[in-house]
């Protein structure tokens, strides 16, 4: 918005809980041209790898590249851009009842305004599959030069599955730093000191690293759900993983933040202020299988992922993840998944 210079007249009211002035998380997405935040992008890789237990493999991923945004420099940038609009911003609690909505208490005269909401409620409803993608990492530094940083570990299963679908990544910044991050996708957090005990073991066991000292740390936990979000309810439109712009199979969030963005901006320069989102109802339809499989655990989700780049290329697999493959090309990476699991997953979410 603040790019095209077309809302510089338009009064904007930002509310939000505090201010953006910490490096609270780390965006990687991939992408197959420089997209709008090239200049923030804090590291790069055209090298990645895949690994389960007994299996390895390079995978292939040109024309894409893995990208990585600190969430400080996003803050910074956008903030920076922000400041050629006319934007008041208030810090304090929000709260929703219906189309009502509060901010610290005081109930907001909305009457005419646009409304984008992302603040992210989520209710179960019966049926429904609610998996977490929960994540505790490390930026490590170690006291030897131990890591390529022209590569990275896209997923590594061979931990402990024992909790289900569990992997840890590995994005190295530099011969001696690195992101490690354990990440599992299960219906329950772990106590705190569980996430902390499998990243020493497997900088340890796995990794081989001994001397090492913690330099950031993060946690996060990301809503993996059939659930159906509305874009426009209660009078206001919802953006981001409060408008379902989670992948609900990956977690993966950030470009169809992006991509949502772009669509409402279109329309907001054509004047439209009745606004539209949604997606392809088989990307949907293939995300709420993919979830079934792993809520069931049967093919095991370290199995289907390792089927999935085993038998793919991974462009092919990014391109797919993307929601940007054609029914052709769908076809061809779904004969390569166990047929009759994904029937009877696939099924149940034609019949719930
Ligand atoms: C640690 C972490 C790492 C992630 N890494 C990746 C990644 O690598 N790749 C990827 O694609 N996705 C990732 N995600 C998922 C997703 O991209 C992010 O969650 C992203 O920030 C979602 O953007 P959003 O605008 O929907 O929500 P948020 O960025 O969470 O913004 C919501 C805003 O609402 C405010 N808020 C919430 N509740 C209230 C309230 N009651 N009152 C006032 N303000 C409130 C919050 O302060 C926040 O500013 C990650 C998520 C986390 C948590």
């Amino acid at each position: 918005m603040a790019d095209s210079g077309k809302f510089s007249g338009s009064r904007i009211l930002l509310l939000d809980r505090e201010p953006k002035v910490k490096n609270d998380r780390t965006w990687c997405f991939w992408e197959d041209k420089p997209g709008y935040f090239e200049e923030i992008v804090h590291r790069r890789w055209s090298r990645l790898q895949f690994k389960n237990y007994n299996f390895k493999i390079d995978l292939d991923i040109a024309p894409y590249e893995y990208k990585m945004i600190r969430g400080i420099d996003f803050y910074r940038y956008c903030f920076g851009k922000m400041a050629a609009l006319q934007i008041t911003t208030q810090y304090g609690e929000i709260q929703t009842q219906g189309s009502n909505i509060f901010f610290n208490g005081d109930k907001l005269e909305t009457s005419g305004a646009l409304i984008f909401n992302s603040v992210c409620q989520l209710e179960t409803t019966r049926g429904s599959i609610n998996l977490l993608q929960h994540f505790k990492g490390w930026v490590i530094q170690t006291t030897e030069d131990v890591f390529d940083a022209s590569k990275a570990t896209l997923m590594d299963f061979s931990v402990s599955q024992q909790h289900g679908t569990t992997f840890v990544y590995t994005l190295p910044l530099s011969s001696d730093t690195a992101l490690v991050e354990y990440t599992l996708f299960t219906e329950k957090l772990l106590p705190p000191e569980e996430y902390v005990a499998s990243l020493k073991e497997y900088i340890s066991n796995t990794l081989l690293i001994t001397g090492y000292a913690i330099k950031e740390e993060e946690f996060g936990v990301i809503p993996m759900t059939n659930k159906k979000f509305e874009f426009n309810k209660d009078g206001m439109y919802h953006i981001g993983t409060a408008g379902g712009q989670t992948k609900a199979s990956t977690g993966y969030t950030f470009r169809f933040i992006q991509k949502q963005s772009d669509e409402i901006l279109r329309q907001l320069l054509q004047n439209n202020r009745q606004l539209h989102s949604s997606t392809a109802a088989r990307f949907r339809f293939y995300d709420n299988t993919f979830l079934k499989i792993l809520q069931r655990r049967v093919p095991a989700g370290n199995q289907v992922f390792e089927t999935l780049f085993r038998k793919n290329k991974a462009s092919q697999v990014f391109k797919f993840l993307d929601n940007e493959t054609t029914v052709g090309e769908e076809l061809k990476i779904i004969s390569t998944l166990p047929t009759w699991p994904f029937l009877k997953a696939g099924l149940s979410q034609l019949m719930g």
